[in-house]
């Protein structure tokens, strides 16, 4: 407990009392738990963070609203996976929240430990990604309720089939699986449109609720605007001091999936733009960072929070699905236009095409180097690792490999990466920046 802060104390405790009380009690830590997650969202709003920029503050505020809001009333929600689209859940009226988010929140409370004990209790292996260890261990322990569906995509990974089935079993409600093919083509897009309208029509019999096809094109459009302001803002990154955090970009990430299709979300996209080009310069090491990472470790966070050493300038969890050349999508016909967005992004099909738009974010911000964040349990990201390492070095941008959790601290050696983190921003600062990709 030395050199914790008072802060750290004090959600430690209140994380504690979630696994003091898990097995027991599972009503009062769903009460506990949506106590501290109410007045975090009241504190986003009423003091915003001022070493954030006006969209970072915003971004949080949009995530707290949206995945308290899903907690508060899970019973009206869809749990969703990450890629999943979610604008028929949102001309439904229905609150997608997704698993990165729910575990993220117990992550935050310091409550993780619990629920992944109670989830390995019953047979899940440690192995497993540990963002379904931890939904699945709120899932069985009773502190999750049961929400109206579940929904989730073949991309990325093979988790999200698992958990979701066994979690439609477990609480007796509709499952949709989204099967997309590997194969990038026009074939693949038209097959998991009629997938999506199949979906539609679960979605429509479990909200009790007549899908109304033009609000569903109001809202890909609105999709679609908000797409091409975030790929605008990417050349605006370029150089400018972003005053991000870990955690904000996840969150961020994490609104332009839920989100998505929302005018909140559309107006984030725009914000961030116009503060990007009223940003300052920036001299530190800007990074492209790929996939999760792992906010609440403080000392790697120092390195890369709001800090002149080093910023995260893109991820790739947010710029998934970027326009090839002039190509774009078309939302005036919905089905088609989400499943495009599915079939192209690139978590799908080899793993070059996850280093293609690595090298592209990097090359479009300028950024000086990589980080691969190989988050426990997750095949996908350590098996392409080794590939994406390869490509970007070969184009002249220095990787680091980092593994880690992104969601157990329990199962982070802190120091071990910091000093690794601490070591690559050095070498990249030294060797001079911006070196051979021109
Ligand atoms: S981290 Fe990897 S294994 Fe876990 S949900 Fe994401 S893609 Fe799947």
């Amino acid at each position: 407990m030395a050199g914790q802060s008072a802060g750290d104390r004090l959600v430690n405790w209140y994380g504690g009392v979630v696994e003091k009380n898990l097995l027991t009690r599972p009503d009062f830590v769903h009460s506990w738990l949506m106590l501290g997650f109410q007045a975090m969202r009241a504190k986003v709003h009423l003091a915003p963070y001022s070493d954030l920029l006006p969209s970072g503050n915003h971004g949080y505020q949009l995530f707290m609203d949206s995945v308290v809001g899903a907690l508060a009333d899970f019973g009206n929600a869809v749990v969703t996976s990450i890629f999943t689209p979610n604008e028929i859940f949102h001309a439904l009226g229905v609150r997608p929240v997704t698993a990165e988010a729910v575990a993220s929140f117990a992550s935050g409370a310091q409550a993780e430990g619990g629920f992944i004990s109670a989830a390995e209790g019953r047979g899940i292996p440690e192995t497993y990604c540990s963002y379904h260890r931890i939904l699945m261990g709120m899932a069985t322990s009773g502190v999750l309720g049961r929400p109206r569906m579940l929904a989730s995509c073949s991309v990325a990974c093979d988790a999200n089939n698992l958990t979701f089935k066994t979690l439609g079993r477990f609480w007796g409600i509709p499952h949709v699986y989204l099967d997309v093919p590997y194969d990038v083509s026009r074939d693949s897009a038209l097959y998991v449109a009629d997938e999506l309208r199949e979906m539609a029509k679960v979605a429509e019999e479990a909200s009790s609720c007549k899908l109304d096809e033009s609000r569903l094109r109001e809202i890909c459009a609105c999709s679609e605007r908000t797409m091409h302001a975030l790929a605008a803002s990417l050349p605006t990154r370029r150089g400018r001091y972003l005053a991000n955090t870990m955690t904000i970009d996840m969150m961020e990430m994490l609104d332009l999936h839920l989100s998505l299709g929302l005018p909140k979300c559309e107006e984030l996209a725009h914000e961030m733009q116009q503060d990007f080009l009223a940003a300052p310069p920036y001299e530190g090491v800007n990074l492209v960072w790929a996939h999760v990472s792992p906010y609440f470790l403080e000392s790697l966070g120092r390195l890369v929070n709001t800090s002149k050493t080093a910023q995260i300038a893109a991820s790739d969890m947010m710029f998934e699905y970027l326009p090839e050349g002039d190509a774009w999508f078309d939302a005036t016909n919905p089905y088609e236009f989400m499943a495009e967005r599915l079939v192209r992004n690139c978590f799908n099909g080899p793993a070059t095409r996850r280093a293609d738009c690595i090298e592209r974010l990097a090359r479009e911000t300028d950024a000086d180097a990589v980080v691969l964040f190989c988050h426990w349990g997750c095949k996908q990201t350590a098996g392409a690792a080794q590939l994406i390492r390869r490509q970007l070095e070969g184009a002249g941008w220095p990787v680091l490999v980092l593994d880690g959790d992104a969601c157990d601290r329990a199962n982070c050696m802190e120091g071990q990466m910091t000093t690794r983190f601490s070591a690559f921003l050095e070498m990249v600062d030294k060797r001079g920046r911006k070196a051979g990709h021109e």
